[in-house]
């Protein structure tokens, strides 16, 4: 499937129409058909309704109303991210957890900002990235921000989802984000941990980077770039948003 990014949107009302039908037609048989593997990266169209996926959604239209959150898909255009032993780079799945995760977190009330929504880096391929995230969360008024990556280890056997935070409102964010995310995807908890990261130690708001999973380990890596998988990731950290903010 081509990728759009939505400030490309040239084509007319009719076709736009016909375009979201058959985008809906598409992730809809590849949501009940298996094994998947590099679906390619949603467009605008696929997510004008709430995700009909996850066994547990609790879909609540206010239970983030008012609440401004910045999601980070980690790297983009010229820096893939991890490349591992995936099909895709770590760039491509996070984007589309993103996207998934914008559209659960909007459908709940939340008004939402991505530091990036394609496949380009955040600023524009002269500037710093990470300055340019920071940049971006930064001008909001955000209460949260979550960064979304892929994790590497040399030992090819690690698998599991670490979650970094900086500050003590980022931990208590990140702690309920790798319970959100350990708990739908059901990886192995490597913990809450603390990281000078530049996007934790920079942004004005509570702050955590959720590493899923591991682009090293065959099976994870797999996992990861599947669109299920995918849409479960943004599941768990959407449920993560919801416990953090229901208990501030
Ligand atoms: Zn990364």
């Amino acid at each position: 499937m081509a990728h759009m990014r939505p400030r490309e949107k040239t084509i007319t009302l009719q076709s736009n129409a016909l375009v979201t039908l058959l985008l809906l037609l598409l992730s809809f048989i590849l949501g009940i058909g298996g094994p998947e593997s590099g679906a390619g990266l949603p467009g605008p169209g696929d997510y004008d309704k709430a995700p009909a996926s996850g066994d547990n959604l609790r879909w609540d239209p206010n239970s983030l109303r008012g609440k401004i959150i910045v999601i980070d898909p980690g790297h983009g255009g010229a820096n893939p991210g991890t490349r591992g032993v995936g099909p895709q780079p770590e760039k491509d799945n996070v984007l589309t957890v993103g996207w998934d995760l914008k559209s659960m977190l909007e459908y709940a009330g939340a008004k939402v900002i991505m530091t990036r929504d394609g496949d380009y880096s955040p600023g524009g391929p002269q500037a710093d990235q990470l300055e340019a995230r920071v940049r971006i969360a930064n001008s909001t008024g955000a209460h949260a921000f979550v960064s979304i990556h892929n994790d590497w280890n040399k030992n090819s056997a690690l698998t599991g989802t670490t979650t970094y935070f900086f500050s003590p409102d980022g931990h208590r964010l990140g702690s309920s984000l790798q319970r959100g995310v350990t708990g739908e995807l059901r990886t192995k908890d490597l913990g809450v941990r603390w990281a000078n990261y530049y996007v934790l130690k920079n942004t004005a708001m509570p702050a955590a980077l959720v590493e899923l999973g591991f682009l090293s380990n065959k099976q994870e890596a797999r996992l990861l770039s599947t669109r299920s998988y995918q849409t479960k990731a943004a599941t768990g950290i959407y449920h993560g948003l919801v416990e953090y903010f229901s208990n501030i």
